[in-house]
């Protein structure tokens, strides 16, 4: 069909094969609903009808387009849904299939997967041609999506070796979360830090990641879990979620105030989970010498994160980062969806909004103020 005569038909309002809603970010901070068109799907690629999508920090800094997007991209970088349609060479995925759509891609050939860092896969980091294209608006421009995902929209056209099939009594939005929050949450724990029972773990930043990492702590049996954030509300669902200790870092210098709770060392591990460098620099010195700490926060493109080199250099402190939990998603995202079914975590502590697609705007704001720990998009 004729890209005109496309756009009339989406101008009048009239829905064909293809059609559907969906949140775009047009310029910087702002997110317009819209009608666009599906473009058929290139090889390997499916349409996932979209179930429910967490509206988490990265987004925000994605509408805010400090994070390097490039307008008009369709935003919502982790989801779940159910299979409507099948590619050509697609594999391994059936229509039907109720799926995970994992914010990081697998393809499990390229030079990082080959070396066991599927957290860092060419599929979504290395793209000379940028990110594929998803929707055509109704001004005939063309959207990409954010994270290879867009999942601020009814229906998503995604990369096959970005989604996991399961079988699970879990809810919409429990799974929604499997793509991103929990993953890196968990993965930071088990994966990154690799925690030992026993042990003391602070956790700096008590929204959704840190939550995820308190219980990912409380489950991997460490001994202190000690939870910072200013918010006194997240300080509460950290003490529902196992924290030993919870601590106010704006009443005094939280390295002190961690170190005062472990007989002056400090913390064997700290998982960072705020996003301000300054609150990087503190979790890196409340860890005892030695000690190790994870990394997951990131403030706008360009911010730096400076350290002091005897703590580091010379007392043996270990900084390591976690994308996206270093996760192998066929392996770690079944189990965690176990972990949730059986309760062994509660998604009930992370998640505090439901928004249909209409109130994106809301959730958006809801994020930024903090007045929500995770707000879900539920665009059916
Ligand atoms: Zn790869
Ligand atoms: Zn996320």
């Amino acid at each position: 069909m004729a890209d005109a005569e496309a756009t009339a038909r989406l101008r009048a309002g009239r829905r064909e094969e293809g059609a559907m809603r969906a949140a775009v970010m047009t310029g910087p901070g702002r997110l317009d609903v819209q009608e666009v068109e599906l473009l058929p799907l290139a090889p390997g690629r499916i349409r996932v009808r979209t179930g429910a999508t967490p509206f988490c920090a990265t987004d925000v800094m994605n509408a805010d387009g400090v994070f390097g997007k490039e307008p008009p991209t369709i935003l919502g970088h982790a989801s779940m849904g159910v299979v409507e349609e099948l590619g050509p060479d697609v594999m391994g995925v059936r229509v039907g299939d109720r799926v995970v759509v994992h914010g990081t891609a697998e393809c499990g050939r390229c030079f990082y997967c080959a070396r066991g860092r599927t957290d860092q896969c060419s599929v979504i980091f290395d793209r000379p041609d940028g990110p594929p294209p998803v929707a055509r608006l109704a001004d005939g421009s063309i959207a990409t999506a954010a994270g290879n995902v867009g999942g601020y929209a009814e229906v998503m056209s995604v990369d096959a070796r970005q989604v996991v099939a399961l079988d699970s009594r879990l809810s919409d939005v429990e799974l929604g979360l499997l793509g991103c929050g929990v993953t890196t949450g968990l993965g930071s724990v088990f994966n990154v830090a690799a925690v030992v029972p026993g042990s003391d773990v602070a956790v700096v930043g008590c929204g959704q990641l840190g939550l995820w990492m308190i219980q990912g702590a409380r489950l991997a049996g460490a001994g202190q879990i000690i939870a910072l954030d200013p918010d006194a509300g997240r300080r509460d669902r950290a003490v529902k979620a196992g924290a030993t200790a919870v601590l106010d870092p704006d009443e005094a210098d939280p390295v002190e105030q961690v170190r005062a709770l472990t007989g002056g060392y400090g913390v064997t591990y700290a998982l960072e989970a705020a996003g301000p460098a300054l609150a990087q620099r503190q979790a890196v010195l409340m860890t005892h010498r030695g000690g190790t700490t994870v990394l997951t926060g990131c403030e706008p493109l360009g911010a730096k994160l400076s350290l002091p080199q005897v703590p580091v250099a010379l007392h043996g402190r270990t900084v390591v980062s976690s994308q996206n939990g270093r996760v192998r998603m066929h392996h770690d995202i079944p189990r965690y969806v176990r972990m949730l079914e059986d309760g062994r975590l509660d998604a009930s502590l992370v998640v505090s909004a439901e928004f249909a697609l209409d109130r994106v705007e809301d959730a958006m704001e809801a994020a930024r103020t903090h007045r929500t720990v995770i707000g879900v998009i539920v665009p059916r």
